[in-house]
């Protein structure tokens, strides 16, 4: 099984709006995150998109305007150099309780289930605490970018309740982290390494909350380094994720 890559939307690649992203001239490319989609696609890895639709569940996008705009998003990335390999998008409203809104990893196991993926060995960039959960749940090496609501919602008082991810300015940033991870990684010394990429961040010129507080741990968290034996066993653990909501 391959790692892969994820990336939250809005707030990551566009600016996030508060009024939503509801047509094509809503959709701002986050200045250089064009360009990191370039150099992540270089890795070799796909690259997902995963993202908290609630507008089209509220009606105000349908399913069909929401892959238009996608299938832009995924042209405009082509054009330079870049390649979203595809999204997968959680059309519900809060309120419904379904299993894919970040920050539960329903999205994140569907991708696995369906393309094969080591979730253990993938990435998630994301800008808010729920990008954080959602990553961490599933068990997916987290980076959280202070674009977008990334700046707000890490000074919030229930920011210091996460910890164990790795900080970024932007998604440029991040695909730097990424490249030398991997480059750690494909030399066979990720498993070693990647305890110490966390203590010491700034090596890698990321930044880190090296004096966060022991985060509240997502019960699935505990076992999500062991999600590699395939599809039965992450049905098996989400399950449990899902009791101990
Ligand atoms: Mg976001
Ligand atoms: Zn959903």
């Amino acid at each position: 099984m391959q790692p892969a890559i994820f990336l939250d939307r809005d707030g990551v690649i566009n600016e996030n709006r508060v009024d939503h992203v509801l047509r094509w001239d809503d959709f701002a490319p986050i200045p250089g995150s064009l360009d990191a989609l370039r150099r992540l696609s270089r890795l070799g890895l796909p690259i997902f998109v995963v993202t908290n639709q609630a507008v089209v569940g509220r009606g105000a996008l349908t399913p069909a305007a929401l892959d238009e705009l996608h299938a832009r998003m995924g042209t405009l990335a082509a054009r330079h150099g870049g390649r979203i390999t595809h999204v997968y998008t959680c059309p519900h409203r809060p309120e419904e309780r379904c299993l894919c809104r970040k920050p539960r990893p329903g999205l994140f196991l569907r991708a696995a289930w369906e393309r094969g993926l080591d979730l253990a060995r993938s990435y998630y960039v994301g800008d808010a605490l729920s990008d954080i959960a959602a990553g961490q749940a599933a068990g997916c090496v987290t980076i959280a970018v202070q674009t977008g609501r990334g700046r707000t919602q890490l000074a919030l008082p229930e920011a210091r309740r996460y910890s164990g991810y790795h900080l970024a300015r932007d998604l440029a940033d991040a695909a730097r982290f990424i490249g030398r991870h991997r480059a750690l990684a494909t030399r066979g010394m990720g498993a070693r390494l990647a305890p110490a990429l966390l203590g010491a961040p700034a090596a890698l010129g990321v930044t880190d909350f090296g004096d966060m507080q022991p985060a509240t741990k997502v019960a699935w968290q505990t076992t999500a380094t062991e999600v590699t034996p395939g599809h039965c066993q992450q049905r098996h653990q989400y399950r449990q994720y899902r009791r101990g909501l």
